[in-house]
Order: C-alpha cells, then structure tokens, then sequence
C-alpha cells in the first residue's frame, strides 16, 4: 500500500522515503482474528454503527481490539473516525466535546463512557497554531490537525495500539507491524521513540503500564530512552499524573508495574518521598510492596480497591518520619501528625495531585494510628465504629507485617472485633467503604473541561 507524503514525512530525516513506504497496513479478514461482535458493548457497536449509517468511517481503535485480540476483557471501547468532534457531537445527543488540546467526543450510556476521536495528521498540515503546536522540548501542546486513518495509525503511541476494527466488513486492519507484534507479545513504539516520549512523556508511564499488564516485553529501541528522559514527566500537569497513577495501580499488576516504574526511574518523578524511601529503607520497600500485592489481590478476587488506601501506605513513611522529627522536638503527637500530613501531602501534590475527596481519608488513616495504639483508652469501644476505623486496623496490621513490631496491638482489636461485632458497614473490609466513582479507573462522566488528556 502507498502511504501518503504526509505519512512519510511523519517519520523525519531518519528513515528514507522507501522505508516510510513500506510501512505495513495488514488487513486481516474476519476468519483469521477472534474479535467479534458480541465481545463489544452494546454502546461501541452503537456509536459504529451510527457513525457508518450518517457516511462514516468509524472503528473500534486501541484496547478494545488489542485486549480482545488476546482473549481479555478490554476495559473500554474507543473509536476513531473520520467524523469532525462537531460532527460526532451532533450525531449523538447523549455526547459531549472534551478537551482542547485533544478535542474529542465522549458518548455517554449511563456509567459507559465511548471515547470517540477524530483521525489525526501530523501536525505539518496544520493551518495555525490553533490547531497544533509544540513547546521548546517537543511537548505536544496542541494536537488537533485532523487527517485520515493512515495518518491517524501513525500518531498512534505503540504498534499494538494502532489496530483497528470495522463493523462494515469486520476486518482488523493493523498498521506498523502490531499484529506481528501482538503475536511476539512485544512492546514497541510507532516512530522514533525518543521524539515520541518528547511529544508526550506519559508515554513512557503507558510504555510501563501496558508491558506489566499485558505481559509484553519492551522492544530495545522503545526501552532504551525511558530512564534518561524520566524527568519530563515533571512538565506534566499533576492532575493528569494522578489519572494516570490510577491506571497504573489498578490494573491488575501493581506489583510488576511499580518495580518497572523503579526500575526505569518514573516512580522517582511521580513519588518523589516514597521512591526515596524505598531506595533507602527496606520497611519502606516492605510496605509498598505488601499494598501492592494484597491490591492485586483483591483486583483478581473482583474485589474493589480505594486509591487512599495505597496512597495512604505510599505517604507513610515519610509522614512517620516527619512525625518522630516533630514529636523530638517538643510538638505532642496528634499535632505532629497533623503537621507531618500537612507537610508530606503538600510536597506530595507538586508532582501528582491528590483531590482531597482521597486525603481526608489518607489523614484519617494516619491520625487513627495513634489511636489505635491508646488500647487503655476508655473510648476502644467507640473507636470501632469509626467509619475508617477498618482501614486504619488493616493498615495496621499491614505496618505490622511489613517490619513494625506492633503485633500486641493488632492483636488487641483484632479481639475487640470479635467481642464486639458491629453493623455490616464495619464488617466490610477497608476498601468498600468508597464512593464507586473512586474505584477502578474505569471511564468517569465527562467533565466540560477534561483539557487533560493528551497525546
Ligand atoms: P486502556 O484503555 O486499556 O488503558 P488503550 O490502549 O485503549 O488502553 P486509551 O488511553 O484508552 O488506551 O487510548 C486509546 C488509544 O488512543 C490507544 O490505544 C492509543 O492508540 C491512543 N492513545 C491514547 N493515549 C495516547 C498517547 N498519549 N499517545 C499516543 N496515542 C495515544
Ligand atoms: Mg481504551
């Protein structure tokens, strides 16, 4: 197939004119792929199907092909198309325009969420800063150049991603050699990955998440420039950080993806304190590593997880630190451990944000453990019912086993719950006593001005 001059000049003075050309477009028939309709939600084939009857092209892009292909469950359903976000927007009266650096239409069914983009060029097409434009580094700060589906694979991040599935002919059409890739179960970056990573550093935070998730080895090129271009993650918003941090702890392998993120030096640029800590202190290490894996654990058992409570756990040592500092110097413990949060969340959310609806827990969580060691309390009683009193006690025992000798209390209300078995609410484990909305990171209702998401 012939790629356009566009195309071509996507891949820069690195690669010739004949190499760009050959850039593979596979097209797989439907007897030779496993995706199939009734593995679609009802709200993606929809949107296709609307998409194609009003003239469009439109197809199901990214994780809902890629996930499929591989026999998982995709987490949601995108779609790229060559609809203007206008023209997606009046098509769909249950639809929003989000975004503008990345302009793109969410389809809203109930909690379903149908991310629908437009297909991009590069952004020498564009006709104005408006449409596109990038900092001094590379940055993509604009990135709304709109093209055709053999650009659009080109600004794709990972070859696995650029797959893309139609309901007119249910052909997977897979671009840079993804589907070669998806076989090798391999990770590899469309285009020169250096300027990729440079255009969007989150890319190296995607690069992370979908090899620990997946499985998937990162290729050689795609691996080599992550640890030396780490720090651009700290030109990143921290609100769009903390989306992120989201996707990467809850999908399943928080353990592979955390040691990953050490390994490549991201962790250091997204938890600056706890990277630090673990670097230094084995409880620390310990600790981390114990939330991970019990995380995992109740992801695989379809169990919910709150964010506070690893983020709780990602903070501690340093706030503990801080607390003992203070508590040397004169200040008495409840105050020391208010100013220690106070302290460790504002450095904190310099690099990833916290929204505050998960540090009033996080504090709570602290704050009770000093009560929980106060056993001789005449108020114990009292303290079970404390709505975050289950988390403060797994949080405990987690302290516990990560190397802290505090096993007499642990002990003590582990007993406690025994002799006083309370309402259902307290029976339920530290992690259901959360807002659905800060689960998974499943889709969230569209905000007006989601200008986060970039590519
Ligand atoms: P998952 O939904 O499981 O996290 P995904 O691959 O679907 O994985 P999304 O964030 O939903 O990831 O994005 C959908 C698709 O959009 C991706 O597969 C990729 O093709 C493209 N994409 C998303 N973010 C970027 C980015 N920062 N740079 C380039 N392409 C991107
Ligand atoms: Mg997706």
């Amino acid at each position: 197939m012939v790629l356009t001059d566009r195309v071509k000049r996507f891949f820069g003075k690195k690669k010739s004119a004949t190499e760009a050309a050959s850039i593979p477009l596979k097209i797989v028939p439907r007897d030779e792929h496993s995706v199939s309709r009734s593995q679609i939600s009802d709200a993606a084939l929809k949107v296709l199907y609307r998409l194609n009857n009003a003239g469009y092209e439109a197809y199901l892009v990214g994780g809902g092909v890629r996930d499929t292909l591989l026999g998982l469950n995709p987490k949601d359903f995108d779609v790229a198309t060559n609809a203007t976000p206008e023209q997606v927007n009046n098509l769909f009266r249950n639809s929003r325009l989000i975004g503008r650096r990345f302009k793109l239409v969410h389809v809203v069914f109930g909690r379903e969420v149908i991310e629908v983009a437009t297909f991009r060029a590069p952004h020498s097409d564009a006709d104005s800063p408006k449409q596109a434009s990038q900092g001094e580094q590379g940055m993509i700060l604009r990135d709304n150049v709109y093209g055709n589906k053999d650009e659009d694979a080109l600004r794709r991040d990972f070859t696995v991603n650029a797959l893309y599935y139609s309901v007119a002919d249910f052909t997977v059409h897979a671009y840079a050699g993804g589907w070669d890739d998806l076989q090798a179960r391999r990770l590899r970056m469309i285009g020169d990955p250096e300027t990729r990573y440079r255009e969007d550093p989150v890319r190296m935070l995607r690069a992370v998440r979908f090899a620990a998730k997946l499985g998937f080895t990162l290729e050689k090129a795609t691996e080599a420039p992550i640890r030396e271009l780490a720090p651009l993650l700290e030109q990143i918003p921290p609100a769009r950080l903390f989306e992120e941090v989201l996707k990467l702890i809850l999908n399943g392998e928080a353990v592979s993806t955390l040691n990953l993120l050490r390994d490549y030096r991201l962790f250091h640029a997204l938890f600056p304190m706890a990277a630090q800590a673990m670097d230094q202190d084995e409880y620390a290490l310990k600790l981390v590593t114990n939330t991970m894996t019990n995380t995992d654990a109740r992801i695989r058992a379809g169990k919910s997880v709150t964010p506070y409570f690893f983020l709780a756990a990602l903070l501690w040592p340093r706030v503990r630190e801080l607390q003992a500092e203070l508590e040397a110097n004169g200040e008495p413990a409840y105050p020391a451990m208010q100013q220690a949060a106070d302290r460790a969340l504002a450095h904190q959310i310099r690099t990833t944000a916290i929204p505050k609806r998960l540090s009033i827990p996080m504090r709570e969580i602290w704050e009770l453990q000093l009560r929980l060691l106060k056993t001789r309390s005449r108020r114990t009683k009292e303290l079970l019912s404390h709505p975050r009193f289950r988390a403060a006690y797994d949080f405990l025992l987690l302290r516990n086993e990560s190397g802290e000798d505090l096993a007499e209390y642990c002990e003590f209300w582990t007993q406690m719950q025994e002799q006083y078995p309370v309402e259902p609410r307290s029976e339920r484990s530290s992690s259901d006593d959360q807002p659905s909305d800060d689960r998974a990171p499943k889709r969230r209702r569209p905000r007006r001005n989601n200008s986060n998401r970039r590519r």
